[in-house]
């Protein structure tokens, strides 16, 4: 029989960690032979909307670029919409923006105005969980755009940075913990 816990170590195995990458220091996780897997995406996107299943989620909003597939991913097995957000002059109508800080460098993200009104239930959903700025910045224009933020769904986070410190009191799950 197939369950979550052997689901759990067909998908783990697919990441990879890649030292001093995009910079020294850095333990990149490398999701795309997850990607290129799929069983394994499919077990790993299962665990990744499974907390969220019963909570109305309308919209998956994530950031580029992976965020995208997995987002996109997760959207269509919660019979929900996607939302992307971007990086700057990339979006062709009027956006909001919000600025953060990253692991490696300063970031800002944008989302069209109207793609989340009339308090839309929006999960947000991204690869790794490091700093938290992503996923605040992500937070906060779902917010200033109108929409309602369910939570935020991540395949790793990365606890020993407190990432989920930045995220409120909004419910945050990650499929996989690194210490
Ligand atoms: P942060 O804003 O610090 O939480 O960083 C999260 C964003 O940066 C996510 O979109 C990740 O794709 C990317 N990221 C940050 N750190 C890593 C890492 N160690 N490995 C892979 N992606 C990372």
């Amino acid at each position: 029989m197939s369950g979550v816990g052997e689901n759990l170590e067909v998908w783990r195995g697919l990441i990879r960690d890649v030292p001093d990458f995009p910079r020294p220091g850095i333990v990149f996780k490398d999701i795309t032979p997850l990607l290129g897997d799929p069983a394994g995406l499919a077990a790993c996107v299962d665990e990744l909307v499974a907390p969220f299943e019963e909570h109305g989620v309308e919209l998956v909003a994530a950031p580029e670029a992976r965020g995208f597939v997995i987002g996109g991913t997760a959207a269509d097995r919660l019979g929900a919409g996607f939302v992307p957000l971007r990086k700057p002059g990339k979006l062709p109508r009027s956006a909001l923006g919000a600025d953060y800080e990253l692991e490696y460098g300063a970031e800002r993200l944008e989302m069209h105005t109207d793609a989340v009104a009339d308090g839309k239930r929006v999960l947000i959903v991204d690869d790794v969980l490091a700093t938290g700025g992503t996923a605040a910045a992500s937070a906060q224009l779902v917010t200033l755009g109108g929409g309602k933020l369910v939570g935020f769904s991540f395949i790793v986070e990365l606890a020993f940075l407190h990432g989920r410190r930045q995220l409120g009191d909004a419910r945050v799950e990650s499929a996989l913990l690194v210490d």
